[in-house]
């Protein structure tokens, strides 16, 4: 276990709203990478805190996590999936694009998709995992092991049923 590369995506409430979640799932099935798992879920202040605790110090992290949330665009929900494969890191970061829609790449999700919104607000259409550790990280987070097709970690059984990340 452990052996299969595999990364995080989460269509986020800006590209649900704005009826781009097909679009991006259309540009990641071009990937050869495979599906292995895929979810609608709320997104609590919890969750959407630790998803990104690495940005707690910017000076738009309330925005962000709000944002996550859906609470800026009337969004109850984001859509989390995760591909595995060869270098599937890598080749869904190249897939998004650059993190500001402005700069990144006009063939990419988010130079295509992705906007700066008049009051400031960047709308980037999705989150894709940096690396290998922050993938399994987010992967854990945001999915329990039952809920993907391969056991990708370690994971143990707990209350005689329940399967956790070990
Ligand atoms: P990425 O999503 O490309 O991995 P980061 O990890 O640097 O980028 O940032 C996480 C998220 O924080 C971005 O996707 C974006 O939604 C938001 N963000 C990053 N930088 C800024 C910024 N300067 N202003 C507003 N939001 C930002």
């Amino acid at each position: 276990m452990g052996s299969e590369e595999a990364t995080l995506v989460l269509i986020k409430p800006d590209a649900i709203a704005r009826g781009l979640a097909g679009a991006v799932l259309s540009r990641l099935e071009q990937l050869p990478l495979a599906l292995i798992g895929a979810k609608v879920t709320r997104v609590s202040q919890r969750l959407a805190e630790v998803h990104y605790q690495a940005m707690r110090e910017e000076p738009f992290f309330n925005e962000l996590i709000q944002h996550l949330r859906g609470e800026l665009h009337g969004v109850a929900y984001v859509l989390a999936l995760v591909y595995a494969g060869p270098g599937a890191v890598a080749a869904v970061r190249q897939a998004a694009g650059a993190t500001n829609p402005e700069a990144a790449s006009p063939t990419s999700l988010r130079g295509a998709l992705g906007r700066m919104t008049t009051t400031g607000l960047m709308e980037n259409v999705l989150h894709a995992s940096s690396d290998d550790r922050e993938a399994q990280r987010e992967i854990t987070l945001w999915f329990r092991p039952d809920e993907l097709l391969v056991p990708l970690y370690a994971s143990k059984t707990v209350e005689g049923q329940t399967r956790v990340w070990a």
